[in-house]
C-alpha cells in the first residue's frame, strides 16, 4: 500500500518543482566575451545581475520566511511561476486540523497537472481519505504523528533547501562583489580607453594640422622644386653653352698654344732687338738730352741775337664814345720786306697851335717817326701779342730770369695788355694768364724728358715807395705798407717780400683765382679821388724751379710781369689844391721811380759798374730779374686820341731810349 501524502508536502513538491533553478553562473557574461561589449553593453550585463540578485533577494525572503505561512502565500507570487492553489500551511496541532480541512476541501483542478504523476497519486488519488471514527484516538495520533514525521522531514529538506539557497546566495553575492571590482577595473580601463581616445582625439587634431602644415610645405617645396627644376633647366642650357664655348676656347688655345710656340721664337728674337733698341733708346735718349741743352743754348743765343732787352709799342683802339683822331694822325709804315713783314715803325703827327706860319695859317703838323722791335696797331689781338712773347716765358723755363713791362698814361691799356679785358672773355686773356698756361704746358712737355718743374706766385702793388701783398685775404686783405723786401737769407741773392703770399700754382684755375682776389684787393684800396690801381706799380712774380733727377740738373728763374704806374706828368699850369699836393707826391714816386728803371735799364745796358736797383723799391725788388742773362721786355702802351697826343710822345720818348739802349747792346755784343 502506497503512503499517503500530505498535503503540505504536496505544495512543497509544487514549489520545488516548479520554482526554475538558479543558475547564477550561467547569467553571468561570459569571460571571454565582456572586453568585446561597449560601456552600455557592460551596463545591460550587470542589470540582470542586479535583477537576479533582486530575485535573490526575494528568494533569500522566502528561504528565511518559509516557515511562516504567510510567507509561503508568496512564494508562488514572487516566483510567479507556480500555478498550484493557494494552500494555508499550519504548523504544530493547529495545522493537522488545517491540513485536514484542507485535505478535506481539495479537489482534484488545475493544480493536478502540475504534479508528478505518481507523486500524489498515491497520497490521494484512488481512494478517498478515510475519515477515523471520533473514538479511533490512537488511529487518530497515529495519524498525526505520520504526519508530524512528514513535517519534520519537509522541514529538514526544507532547510537543506534553505541551506542551498543561502550558499547559491553567497556565491551570487560573491560574483557580485567581483563583478562589482570587473566593472570597476572596466570603468578604469574604459576611463582610462576614453582618456586615450581623448588624447587620441587631440593627438589625431595635432597630426591633421601637421599633416596641413606639411601639406602647405609640401606645396612650397613642390614649387621651389619646380623653380630649381627650371633653374636647372636653365642651368643645364647654360652648361651646355659654356661647354660649347669651351670647347671653342680649348680649341682656340690649342691653336694659340700653336701659334704661341711659333710667337716664342719671334720673340727670343724681338727680345734680343728689345736690347738693341733699349741700348739705342738710351742712346738716343742722350742724343736727345744734348739736343735740348743745345736747344736751350741756341733759344737763348736767339733771344741775345734779339736783343736782351726789347720793345714793343702797343696802340690801343678807339673806345666807343671817344672822339675819332684825325686821319694821319697816328701811321703804322711797313717795313722793308713790306705790308707783309710785321710793322715795327710808327709815325705820329702833331700840330702844334703854338707855331704859326708868317702867313698866319696853321703850321703843318710835326711828325715823330719812332722804330721799336715790333709795333701793335690798334687792330691787333692779345693772342698775336702773346706769339711774340711766348719765346721768352720759354726762356724763363730754360733757366733765364725774364721780365715784362707795361709802360704807358693812365688808359693806355697797360692792365689790359697784362691781365686781360673785362667780362672773362678768353679772346681778351692777358699776357699773365696766357703766360702762365703756356708754362704749364711746355713743364709737362718736358717732363717726358725727366724735367720736374714747380711754380710759386706772389702778385704785390707799390703805391708811393710802399709794398703792399695784392694776394692778402682775411683781415690783411687791402691793408698796406707793411711788406718789406729783403734777401732771403744772409748771403742769398733771393729777393722775398715779407709778409707777403708765396702761392704754389700748378693750373690755370689757380692762377685766375689769384689774379681775381688781386682785383678784389685793388678794389678795397681804391678812393674816390684817386684810382690807386693806376698811380702804383702791380708786379707779378712766378719763381720758376725746374729739376732733372736722372742728370741731377736743377734751373730756376723768376717771371715778373709788371703793370707799371701811369707815367702821365702833372700839368704845371695846375693850382695846387691838398689833393692836387697828394696827386704831386703820387706823380713824383712814380716819375722817381719810372726814371730809375730807365737808369737801371741803361747802367746794365752800358755794363756800368754801379746799377742804381736801390733808388726805387720797383727796381729792388726786379733786380734778380733785370740784370745778367736777364730777358726783358717792355710794352709802351699808346692811346690813340690826339688829346693823349703830349704823354704820347712823352711814352715813346722813353721806350725809344730804352730800346737804343738795347741796340747799343746788341751792337756791342756784336763787337
Ligand atoms: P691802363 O691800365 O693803362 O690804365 P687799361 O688797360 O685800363 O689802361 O685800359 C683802358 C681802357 O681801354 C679799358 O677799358 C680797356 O678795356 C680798354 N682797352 C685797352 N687796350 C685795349 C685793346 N687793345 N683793345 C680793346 N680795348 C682796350
Ligand atoms: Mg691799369
Amino acid at each position: 500500500m502506497e503512503p499517503q501524502r500530505s498535503p503540505l508536502l504536496e505544495v512543497r513538491g509544487n514549489i520545488q518543482l516548479k520554482r526554475p533553478p538558479v543558475k547564477a553562473p550561467s547569467r553571468l557574461p561570459l569571460p571571454g566575451t565582456r572586453f568585446k561589449r561597449g560601456p552600455d553593453q557592460m551596463e545591460d550585463a550587470l542589470e540582470p545581475e542586479k535583477k537576479r540578485t533582486r530575485g535573490l533577494d526575494t528568494v533569500t525572503k522566502i528561504a528565511t520566511s518559509r516557515p511562516r505561512a504567510p510567507a509561503l502565500t508568496t512564494v508562488p507570487q514572487t516566483q510567479g511561476q507556480t500555478t498550484a492553489p493557494k494552500v494555508p500551511k499550519k504548523t504544530g496541532p493547529r495545522c493537522s486540523t488545517a491540513v485536514a480541512t484542507a485535505l478535506k476541501n481539495q479537489k482534484p483542478g488545475p493544480a493536478a497537472p502540475a504534479q508528478k504523476p505518481g507523486a500524489a497519486a498515491p497520497v490521494l488519488g484512488g481512494r478517498k481519505p478515510t475519515k477515523r471514527p471520533a473514538w479511533d484516538l490512537k488511529g487518530q495520533l497515529c495519524d498525526l504523528n505520520a504526519e508530524l514525521k512528514c513535517c519534520r522531514e519537509r522541514t529538514q529538506t526544507l532547510d537543506q533547501e534553505n541551506q542551498q539557497l543561502q550558499d547559491q546566495l553567497r556565491e551570487a553575492q560573491q560574483q557580485a562583489k567581483s563583478l562589482g571590482a570587473e566593472c570597476r577595473t572596466l570603468e578604469g580601463e574604459l576611463a582610462r580607453a576614453q582618456a586615450q581616445a581623448e588624447q587620441g582625439q587631440q593627438e589625431l587634431g595635432n597630426l591633421r594640422a601637421l599633416v596641413l602644415e606639411l601639406e602647405e610645405q609640401l606645396g612650397t617645396q613642390q614649387g621651389l622644386v619646380q623653380e630649381l627644376q627650371k633653374e636647372q633647366l636653365g642651368l643645364q642650357e647654360e652648361r651646355r653653352g659654356l661647354a660649347a664655348r669651351l670647347e671653342e676656347q680649348e680649341r682656340r688655345l690649342q691653336a694659340s698654344e700653336a701659334a704661341l710656340s711659333g710667337s716664342q721664337a719671334e720673340v727670343a728674337s724681338l727680345r734680343q732687338e728689345a736690347t738693341t733698341q733699349a741700348a739705342l733708346l738710351v742712346e738716343q735718349g742722350e742724343r736727345l738730352h744734348g739736343l735740348e741743352m743745345e736747344r736751350r743754348r741756341l733759344h737763348n743765343q736767339l733771344q741775345e741775337l734779339k736783343g736782351n732787352i726789347r720793345v714793343f709799342c702797343r696802340v690801343r683802339p678807339v673806345l666807343p664814345g671817344e672822339p675819332t683822331p684825325p686821319p694821319g694822325f697816328l701811321l703804322f709804315p711797313s717795313g722793308p720786306g713790306g705790308p707783309s713783314d710785321p710793322p715795327t715803325r710808327l709815325s705820329l703827327s702833331r700840330s702844334d697851335e703854338r707855331r704859326g706860319t708868317l702867313s698866319g695859317a696853321p703850321a703843318p703838323p710835326t711828325r715823330h717817326d719812332f722804330s721799336f722791335d715790333r709795333v701793335f696797331p690798334p687792330g691787333s689781338g692779345q693772342d698775336e701779342v702773346f706769339e711774340e712773347i711766348a719765346m721768352l716765358v720759354q726762356s724763363a723755363l730754360d733757366g733765364y730770369p725774364v721780365c715784362i713791362f707795361a709802360y704807358g698814361q693812365t688808359g693806355s691799356g697797360k692792365t689790359f695788355t697784362m691781365e686781360g679785358g673785362p667780362g672773362g672773355d678768353p679772346q681778351l686773356e692777358g699776357l699773365i694768364p696766357r703766360a702762365l698756361r703756356h708754362l704749364f704746358s711746355v713743364a709737362q712737355e718736358l717732363g717726358s724728358q725727366g724735367w720736374t718743374y714747380s711754380f710759386v706766385a706772389s702778385y704785390v702793388e707799390i703805391y708811393n715807395e710802399t709794398v703792399r701783398d695784392l694776394l692778402a685775404t682775411g683781415t690783411r686783405k687791402g691793408q698796406g705798407g707793411e711788406c718789406e723786401i729783403r734777401r732771403a737769407g744772409p748771403g742769398s741773392e733771393e729777393l722775398t717780400v715779407t709778409n707777403a703770399r708765396y702761392v704754389p700754382v700748378s693750373c690755370e684755375k689757380e692762377v685766375e683765382a689769384l689774379l681775381h682776389l688781386a682785383h678784389q684787393n685793388r678794389a678795397v684800396a681804391r678812393t674816390a679821388q684817386n684810382e690807386r690801381s693806376s698811380r702804383s706799380h702791380s708786379v707779378f712774380q712766378l719763381q720758376i724751379s725746374g729739376e732733372h733727377a736722372g742728370r741731377g740738373l736743377q734751373c730756376g728763374a723768376p717771371l715778373s710781369l709788371v703793370d707799371l704806374a701811369g707815367s702821365e706828368r702833372l700839368d704845371p699850369g695846375l693850382t695846387l689844391g691838398p689833393g692836387e699836393r697828394e696827386r704831386l707826391r703820387e706823380t713824383q714816386a712814380i716819375n722817381s721811380s719810372l726814371s730809375t728803371l730807365g737808369l737801371v735799364i741803361m747802367a746794365l745796358s752800358n755794363k756800368e759798374s754801379h746799377v742804381p736797383y736801390r733808388n726805387s723799391k720797383l727796381t729792388y725788388l726786379l733786380q734778380n730779374s733785370l740784370g745778367g742773362s736777364a730777358k726783358m721786355l717792355m710794352f709802351v702802351n699808346i692811346s690813340p686820341l690826339e688829346e693823349n697826343v703830349s704823354e704820347s710822345l712823352n711814352s715813346l720818348r722813353f721806350a725809344s731810349k730804352v730800346n737804343q739802349c738795347v741796340i747799343g747792346t746788341a751792337q756791342a755784343n756784336r763787337k
